[in-house]
């Protein structure tokens, strides 16, 4: 939205007039603005500011820190439409997409207003004579949190929201497509009371984000965004005996069974594949038709797609552009590789594309897509549903079950029993009975499994909070001096 993003150190924008990455409206195609590259010197100055903001806010009373996550909340959820604005300006999803992404990171903001009761410890008195043994939770220090292109508010809110509350301190470095909510969210945190420091954000691509994971003053790192970049954060930062929690990418599978409702099947298959124009880490990429489900099932989500509108975010449209001109491509390629692998192409988006200067591409069908085929075995991450038949439930789960990711995945039936069994046996993170995209509520943790997550830690909910903070356990006695002695045994407690 704004023309020269800076970064955002101490409370203030920062801007060293040095290298800068272009913003582009994907709507346009048009450059809107231009954003900042951090060098290690910005790196280093807003580190150093969370450092330095760090004994004063891990200072500050619980109950404070919590009264303040209520004013955070009171903030962003007045403002949560200038967010979405910014989001739809530069990652092109439409404005109540938009809206839904802050809403569903506000959800997170929300769950930490309850840290007193989040960070309270146990107490276990007289464990052994006159001992009583009692727990706490305490801040790391400065975390580092680096986040993806399609989520730029509510993924960033994953992160920090559990940090600060803990008592953290902050350092984001939010994708370089599309800086400015991320960039406007650290002025509303000024706005509600944070103190300056205590949130910072750095822009830039893989040289901010090396200088980070690298940094000995950073104690845990976050990372959300694609499998491959995901490994190498979590291995660097785990090679310096740091805490990593790394979302990787997906490959979610809906299994719609013989009985299911096919007309419901097909509407949350069209909705959860070519909502955000797939774009969402949820996103169904592969309809799993069991059975002899699959030809009105692929009929059913067919007379769907012509329905659908593209058009401008910010306008009254179901679907926006793609974030960039080379994903775009890197899209359609696959429909184009299809025939030749095998795969039918049941619509091609190419051909109902208007010709724009925006990123757009038309929601795509493929079916009879298997494994072996790029547009099975690759993240598309666009508006191409492939559709797989299998014969029976056994081959549905083994198939999601032999995917490398293990993010989403959902099954359609009116059998409770098949259900519990998939919900049972499914290798994967999240799973939606008759829910396509099945993320969890705040009060739960977010992440996948196999290549989808590397580290042992979801993201946000009491995973969120065990992350940031360290376990302490304290234990003490207050003895007579006169009983006093010495004692050369391990302390026993009988
Ligand atoms: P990306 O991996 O390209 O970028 C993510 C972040 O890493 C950005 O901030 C980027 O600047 C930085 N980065 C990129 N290349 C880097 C490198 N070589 N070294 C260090 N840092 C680097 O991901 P993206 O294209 O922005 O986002 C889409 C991907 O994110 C998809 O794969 C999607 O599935 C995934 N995603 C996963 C989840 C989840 O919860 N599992 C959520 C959202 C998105």
């Amino acid at each position: 939205m704004s023309d020269h993003i800076g970064h955002w150190i101490a409370g203030r924008t920062v801007v060293n007039g040095g290298e800068t990455g272009p913003v582009f409206n994907p709507a346009t195609g048009r450059q809107s603005g231009c954003v900042e590259f951090a060098t290690v010197s910005e790196v280093d100055r807003a580190v150093q500011a969370a450092k330095d903001a760090f004994p004063g806010w891990r200072g500050m009373s619980v109950a404070r820190r919590a009264e303040l996550f209520f004013d955070i909340r009171e903030v962003f959820l007045r403002r949560r439409e200038e967010i979405a604005r910014r989001v739809t300006a530069e990652h092109g999803k439409t404005l109540t997409d938009a809206l839904a992404e802050v809403v569903r990171g506000l959800e997170v903001i929300e769950y930490c207003c309850g840290i007193p009761e989040l960070l309270k410890g146990e107490y276990a008195e007289q464990v052994s004579t006159g001992v009583d043994v009692h727990s706490v939770r305490q801040p790391l220090g400065v975390c580092a949190g680096i986040t993806p292109f399609n989520f730029p508010a509510m993924v960033p809110m994953w992160m920090w929201a559990p940090a600060l509350a803990t008592g953290n301190t902050f350092v984001l470095k939010p994708s370089e497509k599309d800086p400015s909510a991320p960039a406007f969210m650290a002025e509303l945190l000024r706005e509600a009371g944070v103190p300056d420091g205590v949130f910072n954000v750095v822009h830039g691509d893989r040289e901010a984000v090396d200088v980070l994971l690298r940094h000995r003053d950073v104690a845990a790192v976050s990372f959300v965004g694609s499998t491959p970049v995901a490994r190498y954060v979590y291995e660097t930062v785990t090679l310096q005996g740091k805490r990593c929690q790394a979302l990787g990418g997906a490959k979610n599978h809906m299994i719609v069974l013989p009985d299911a409702d096919i007309d419901m099947a097909a509407d949350a298959a069209v909705s959860a594949g070519y909502g955000s124009a797939g774009e969402r880490c949820m996103a169904v990429s592969v309809v799993v038709a069991v059975g002899g489900v699959g030809d009105a099932l692929v009929d059913a989500i067919r007379q769907r797609i012509p329905k659908l509108t593209m058009g401008n975010g910010a306008e009254q449209v179901d679907m926006g552009p793609l974030i960039s001109r080379d994903h775009r491509a890197r899209v359609a390629e696959y429909v184009e590789r299809a025939p030749a692998e095998g795969a039918t192409v049941v619509l091609d988006g190419r051909s109902s594309t208007p010709g724009t200067d925006g990123f757009f591409l038309a929601p795509s069908l493929l079916d009879e897509v298997k494994p072996g085929m790029r547009a099975y075995d690759d993240e598309i991450f666009g508006p191409v549903l492939s559709v797989t038949r299998v014969g029976t439930f056994e081959q549905a789960v083994r198939l999601v079950n032999d995917n490398p990711y293990g993010n989403g995945t959902a099954i359609f039936t009116r059998d409770g029993g098949a259900a519990r069994r998939f919900a049972q046996d499914v290798q994967a993170g999240m799973v939606g009975i008759n829910v396509p995209i099945p993320v969890p509520a705040a009060q739960f943790s977010f992440g996948g499994w196999k290549n989808s997550l590397f580290g042992d830690t979801h993201i946000y909910g009491r995973e969120g909070i065990k992350f940031y903070t360290h376990g302490k356990v304290i234990t003490s006695r207050w003895p007579e001096p006169s009983s006093s002695k010495v004692d050369l045994g391990f302390p026993e407690t009988r």
